[in-house]
């Protein structure tokens, strides 16, 4: 389909809220246009396959309990392929579990037994682990927002337990070493984590916006339109300008403001760089997480990836991704600072294995410091002007999915069409 001069709805954007907001407006049978700047659908979450690797533009996974995932996509068809429920942490040496405190309630002896902040530091995030994953999510949001520093600390929890273990954890969750991330976000991410599996799609985590986009009518996705401007019932494209009665901006959070400066501010975002190595034998046989207790701060995580998803990996090798907070830029120094932590954390030496990417993702999180707002922020602007995206709800796959599906549904209001659930 070439470019319309005319549709109801144009959404600007093709990551998971843009994709979101058309399965939405599709269904409830409005005339949509979603343009897409880049040369493929999916945003932030895409994947490369290079020589038989499978390598997602930065470490990420996808979390059973997004509310918002059973309504868009068939689970099952993903066919993930699940990480291990727990963490291990690295620390003087020793490796310690940490087990999921609500799959786990009556915790394994290596948990009881775990060098990790003391027993009672165990008992007590397995309190909060368990309210966050059992109260309704209205009582969560009413409880004081802080930060997720904060949060930890009222809960009693030690500064060692923080430091050795829920630091790494959160910071690379978050991209945030500060944790200075609303509490609410901290909360709503423990619930899904204590609900729900990780895993990655055997085919990458790109195979999630491909799901999302997969009842959509393709030729109303048009990729490698850049939209250039936006006003009250207009988008301008390299193709001409869109006349319309609403738009979505469902772009990057600084993309967004750009398009729309007058009513978005600039905000701030967050950067992970993922380091991913090949090896011809894993370092560790599960697949688990594995965090540094031993406050380097230079590796957030890592985790051998093809031990979850043997399709990551050709003929029988492992592939290992490296989750570092900020920006690193690829160089022999980095690299060999990289090997180093990674022989420390898995015991093994790393000489041998094969650097086959360095993934920078300099917007990879906008920062969710508090307030914000019962992760709900305005979606209408005004003037038939909307806007999506993980920034106006979380900073997650949830986020991005619950946001394009919430303004999608402001737009129907607005429009006085039929609301979907
Ligand atoms: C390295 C990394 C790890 C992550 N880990 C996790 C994780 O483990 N769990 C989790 O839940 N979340 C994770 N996330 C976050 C999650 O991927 C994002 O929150 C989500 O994908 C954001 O989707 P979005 O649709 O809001 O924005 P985006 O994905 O940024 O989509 C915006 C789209 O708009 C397009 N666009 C921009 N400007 C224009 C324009 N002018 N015209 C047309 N199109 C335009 C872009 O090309 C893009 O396709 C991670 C993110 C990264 C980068």
């Amino acid at each position: 389909m070439s470019q319309p001069v005319e549709v109801d709805v144009v959404i600007i954007g093709g990551g998971l809220a843009g994709l979101s907001a058309a399965r939405r407006l599709d269904r409830a049978g409005v005339e949509w246009l979603l343009v897409e700047g880049s040369d493929r659908i999916g945003g932030r979450v895409a994947t490369d396959v290079i020589d038989g690797w499978r390598m997602d533009r930065g470490f990420q996974t996808l979390n059973t309990a997004y509310p918002r995932l059973p309504a868009l996509v068939d689970i099952d068809a993903l066919d993930l392929r699940y990480f291990t429920s727990g963490v291990l942490v690295r620390r003087c040496g020793e490796l310690h579990r940490l087990e999921n405190p609500v799959r786990e309630p009556l915790m394994t002896p290596q948990t009881l037994i775990s060098g990790i902040g003391t027993l009672t530091d165990r008992l007590k995030f397995a309190a909060l682990a368990t309210r966050c994953a059992t109260l309704p999510v209205h009582r969560l949001l009413d409880m004081p927002e802080t930060t997720t520093q904060e949060m930890l600390r009222a809960a009693g929890l030690s500064h060692r337990i923080i430091e050795e273990a829920l630091r790494p954890f959160f910071s690379g969750v978050f991209a945030d070493r500060t944790l200075d991330t609303s509490s609410h976000v901290a909360a709503m991410v423990l619930r899904s984590f204590a609900r729900g599996r990780i895993g990655v799609p055997a085919a990458g985590m790109a195979a999630l916006p491909a799901a999302i986009a997969g009842p959509l009518p393709f030729p109303q996705l048009l990729i490698g339109a850049r939209a250039l401007a936006v006003g009250p019932g207009m988008v301008v494209t390299e193709g001409g300008e869109v006349r319309c009665r609403a738009v979505i901006v469902a772009t990057d959070p600084i993309g967004a403001a750009t398009l729309l400066p007058d009513r978005l501010p600039r905000p701030d975002v967050h950067s992970l760089t993922t380091f991913y190595f090949g090896a011809d034998r894993a370092p560790v046989d599960e697949p688990i997480l594995l965090l540094d207790g031993d406050r380097r701060e230079i590796i957030a995580n890592t985790v051998v990836m093809s031990n979850a998803a043997p399709e990551y990996a050709p003929g029988g090798k492992s592939l290992i991704a490296a989750t570092v907070v900020g920006i690193s830029a690829p160089s022999g120094a980095s690299e060999t600072v990289i090997r180093v932590e990674l022989a420390r954390m898995y015991g093994v030496p790393t000489d041998d294995w094969e650097l086959l990417g360095v993934v920078t993702v300099p917007q990879a999180l906008p920062a969710a410091r508090p307030p914000q707002t019962r992760l709900r922020k305005p979606v209408h602007l005004g003037d038939g002007l909307f806007v999506a995206g993980d920034h106006r709800d979380s900073p997650s796959i949830q986020g991005a999915m619950a946001g394009g599906w919430r303004t999608a549904g402001s737009v129907l209001a607005s429009l006085g069409a039929r609301v979907g659930v």
